[in-house]
C-alpha cells in the first residue's frame, strides 16, 4: 500500500524536540538504568530482526495436527465452526505502543526492545492522531505499552488526554523504570490520575525473573513495587489497581492463574511486605528473542508442538486482536501487538491491497470490515487457557 505524503512526513519524521526529551537522568545503556542480558536482535544484526525471517522460521516448521495435516492456525478456526476466521467484535481496547526503547533488554522480549531502540519512537503528531482515532470509537480501555511506554516523551501526554476523555488507562510497566531518574514522581502521578499499572514480573523468586531479566532485575523489581505500594497501589482501591503480569521462564504454558495469583501474594507479602492486586498470566510467543531462545536451546519444534496439542477452542472468542485496535509507534494499524512485532498490517475485506490503514486515515467502519490476519504465532493464544494482553481468555 501506499500512504499519503503529508501523513508520511508524520509518520516518520520525529519533531525536532524528541531528541531533546531523550534525558532520563541516566544512560539508558548503563547497567544502572536496568539490567541487559543479551542484545537486541537488531543491534546485532541478526536474521531473526526480520518480521519475514521469523514468519518463514514458524512457516517452514515440520508441524501437523491431529489429523496429520500440516498445522494451519486458519484450518484449526475453520474445524471449530469458524468457516471465515476470527472475526471482529465491537471495540473495547485501543492500545498504542509508543516505541520499543527500553531500559532492559529481557531474554524472551516479543518486542526486540531495548536502549538502542531509539529510532522506534511515536511522535507528538502521531500520538495526537491516536487521541483523534480513539475519540471515533467507543473503546474504554486505552492500554499504552512500548518498550517501556513511560521513556517516549508524550507518554503523559498520552495518559493526561485519554483521563480527560473518561477513559481507563492502562501503563504496561516493567518496574525497573520507575527507578531510572526521571521518573522518581511517576508512582503517585500514576496514582493521582488512577491509571492502573499493569506490571511484569516472571517470578516471584529472585532466581526465576533474573535468568529472563538478568542479574539485578528482581531486586530493581521489588523496590518498584514497594514505590507503588507507597503511591497507594496494590492496597484493593480500584483506583490504584496494580496487576502483575507473569510469563513462564522456558519453554512451557502459562500455569494457572487463580492458584498462582494466591501463592505470589503470600509469597511476596511474606517475603518483602510487597501488595499486587491480582496476577495476569501469559504464554510466551514464539516470536523475536523468545524465538531465537527456542532456536537456539533446540526448543522450537517441541514448544510449538505444545501449543497445537493445547489448542483449546474456548480460548478463541476471548483472543485480543476481536475486541482491540493496536496502534504501532509510526501510526500504522494492527490487529494485535503481536501482528504489529511481525509487520502483519491489517487486511480491509474487499481490499486487494494489505496494510490499509494508520491512525492518520483511521475508520471505525474499515477496521469493522478488516480480516484478522493469523500465522502460526497465533497458537501462543489459543493453547491451554489461553493468552491475551488481559491474561487467560477460558
Ligand atoms: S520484555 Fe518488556 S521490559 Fe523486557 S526488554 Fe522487552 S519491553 Fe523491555
Ligand atoms: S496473535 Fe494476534 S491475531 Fe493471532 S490470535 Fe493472537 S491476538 Fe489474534
Amino acid at each position: 500500500m501506499t500512504f499519503n505524503k503529508d501523513a508520511d512526513e508524520r509518520l516518520f519524521h520525529a519533531p525536532d524536540d524528541t531528541q531533546a526529551a531523550l534525558d532520563y537522568g541516566v544512560d539508558l545503556d548503563s547497567p544502572e538504568a536496568g539490567p541487559k542480558p543479551v542484545i537486541s536482535l537488531r543491534r546485532r544484526g541478526s536474521s531473526l530482526a526480520s518480521a519475514a525471517e521469523q514468519l518463514r522460521t514458524l512457516g517452514t516448521l515440520d508441524l501437523v495436527d491431529a489429523q496429520g495435516r500440516p498445522a494451519n492456525f486458519e484450518q484449526h478456526i475453520a474445524d471449530i465452526g469458524m468457516a471465515r476466521g476470527l472475526r471482529p467484535a465491537p471495540l473495547e481496547i485501543f492500545q498504542i505502543n509508543v516505541g520499543k526503547l527500553c531500559n532492559m533488554t529481557c531474554k524472551h522480549c516479543h518486542v526486540d526492545a531495548g536502549p538502542d531502540r531509539v529510532e522506534a519512537m511515536m511522535t507528538r503528531a502521531t500520538a495526537e492522531a491516536c487521541l483523534a482515532a480513539l475519540d471515533q470509537t467507543d473503546c474504554r480501555t486505552v492500554d499504552i505499552t512500548g518498550g517501556a511506554p513511560e521513556l517516549n516523551p508524550n507518554f503523559r501526554f498520552l495518559v493526561e488526554e485519554s483521563i480527560k476523555r473518561g477513559k481507563h488507562v492502562i501503563d504496561r510497566c516493567n518496574l525497573t523504570i520507575l527507578l531510572v531518574p526521571k521518573f522518581a514522581d511517576l508512582p503517585e502521578w500514576l496514582a493521582e490520575r488512577g491509571v492502573e499499572v499493569v506490571c511484569s514480573l516472571p517470578h516471584y523468586r529472585q532466581r526465576n525473573t533474573d535468568a529472563q531479566r538478568g542479574d539485578g532485575a528482581y531486586e530493581k523489581s521489588i523496590q518498584a513495587l514497594r514505590r507503588l505500594n507507597e503511591a497507594g497501589y496494590g492496597q484493593g482501591d480500584p483506583n490504584k489497581i496494580l496487576t502483575l503480569m507473569t510469563n513462564p521462564a522456558g519453554a512451557f504454558l502459562a500455569g494457572s492463574q487463580a492458584s498462582m495469583e494466591r501463592e505470589w501474594k503470600a509469597a511476596l507479602e511474606r517475603d518483602h511486605g510487597a501488595r499486587f492486586d491480582r496476577l495476569i498470566a501469559l504464554n510466551n510467543m514464539p516470536i523475536s528473542r523468545f524465538l531465537e531462545w527456542l532456536q537456539n536451546s533446540g526448543n522450537l519444534v517441541s514448544y510449538m508442538n505444545r501449543l497445537l496439542d493445547g489448542f483449546n477452542p474456548a480460548t478463541v472468542p476471548g483472543v485480543m486482536c476481536r475486541n482491540t485496535v493496536s496502534v504501532g509507534w509510526d501510526g500504522r494499524v494492527y490487529d494485535c501487538d503481536f501482528n504489529q512485532m511481525l509487520d502483519m498490517e491489517i487486511a480491509v475485506e474487499g481490499s486487494s491491497s494489505e496494510g490499509a490503514m494508520t491512525v492518520f486515515e483511521f475508520s471505525p467502519e474499515k477496521f469493522a470490515a478488516r480480516r484478522i490476519r493469523t500465522a502460526r504465532h497465533c497458537y501462543g493464544c489459543t493453547a491451554g487457557a489461553g493468552s491475551s494482553c488481559g491474561g487467560a481468555t477460558a
